[in-house]
């Protein structure tokens, strides 16, 4: 096993990014030997529950209510839905389901019980379960674990500085603040962030320096490449090339050695080459299933397919951490407690997210 540091610089990080692309290839490779068997992916399938309307401004999200992107929004799916797709995940190979709701925050009531009675619903299939609900408070941290949550999802997305640039309706304290949440309980961290928005290098740096140095290490970090969607204010990004992906992987595997590295959102762009070349350099998790919430994502068969040829077998449930205990989950003390969100809304603004904004806006009128 590697040592993890967590005194990572953004000097050091971007010394690793930039090194000679088999020198750096090496290297993470290496360390990917040493803390996993490089032939085991975890499988994922994200299933998005509540779909659309969301009231942040996040520039790259097409469920944002503000932009104008053609998404079908959906209310909260039911509970029997839920299990049902779940059930046809764990038999396509998913060792793990993620629920992604469009919401900036989770709020006590019918819809988060609801959420609760899908992961019972889900941990008693013997999957891992996974959520990704926005922001949410100690208290309902809790109350997922006791449910029998496995891992919460909630990206940094980018580095502090380039995150102005991207939502101007929260901060990233406020990000920090839920993952600082979540580790008071027993359920696993999931926090990574997308490349091609429009930020540098350094800020790639910046990003890894931001999870990196979390004590402990996030247990898994999805990579996305950005999807731009039209319609959003990111709509005009260019495509991120393999070797940046490439060498966002292998950095990450570098700097979080135990961590679970996953190709999420863009995959589709890349050939079984360039995913098999990600694998090589430390990733060792994929999410299944032919839509990423709103975006495209490749076949679960042909994802099957690249996995026999390259020799590579899904990782089974619980591998890395054992099945949560579940007990009935409590009734939300929040108000009691006199728990309250300390979430902030940053009162600047993003001026290409207010062009989509007020495109959008048009559009509709026309
Ligand atoms: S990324 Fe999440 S919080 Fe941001 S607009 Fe999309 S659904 Fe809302």
């Amino acid at each position: 096993m590697t040592q993890t540091k967590h005194n990572w610089t953004k000097e050091e990080i971007l010394e690793i990014y930039n090194k000679p692309m088999m020198e750096l290839l090496y290297d993470a490779a290496t360390i990917h030997r040493e803390n996993h068997d490089p032939n085991v992916v975890q499988v994922s399938t994200l299933l998005s529950i509540k779909t659309g309307g969301c009231s942040e401004d996040c520039g790259y999200c097409p469920q944002a209510a503000r932009y104008h992107t053609n998404i079908e929004g959906n209310d909260l799916m039911s509970v029997n839905q839920v299990k049902a797709e779940a059930l046809r995940a764990k038999e396509s190979g998913s060792s793990r389901v993620c629920m992604g709701a469009a919401w900036r925050n989770v709020k006590d009531g019918p819809e988060f019980d609801e959420v609760l009675e899908m992961v019972r619903g889900i941990n008693k299939l013997d999957m891992e379960v996974c959520c990704t609900l926005g922001m949410i408070t100690e208290n309902q941290a809790q109350r997922l674990a006791e449910a029998g949550l496995y891992a919460y999802n909630h990206n940094l997305d980018s580095s502090e500085e380039y995150y102005k640039e991207v939502i101007s309706t929260r901060g990233y304290q406020d990000r920090l603040d839920t993952i600082e949440n979540v580790r008071k309980t027993n359920v696993t961290v999931c926090s990574g962030g997308i490349i091609g928005m429009g930020e540098n290098i350094e800020d790639r740096a910046g990003m890894l320096v931001a999870l990196s140095t979390l004590n402990p290490q996030p247990e898994s970090t999805p990579i996305n490449a950005l999807v731009a969607v039209e319609g959003t204010p990111m709509e005009d990004e260019k495509p991120v090339e393999i070797w940046d992906m490439i060498r966002m992987v292998a950095t990450t595997r570098i700097v979080m050695p135990e961590t679970q590295v996953r190709l999420s959102a863009g995959r589709t762009e890349m050939s079984r080459e360039g995913q098999a070349m990600c694998f090589f350099a430390g990733a060792n998790s994929i999410f299944a299933g032919d839509k990423l919430l709103t975006t495209p994502n490749p076949d679960v068969n042909e994802d099957m397919k690249m996995f026999e040829l390259l020799g590579m077998n899904p990782q089974k449930p619980f591998t890395k951490k054992g099945q949560p205990q579940t007990i009935e989950a409590i009734d939300s003390e929040y108000q009691s407690k006199g728990e309250k969100p300390r979430w902030t809304r940053p009162a600047h603004k993003i001026e290409r997210n207010e062009e989509a904004k007020a495109k959008a806006v048009e559009l509709r009128k026309g």
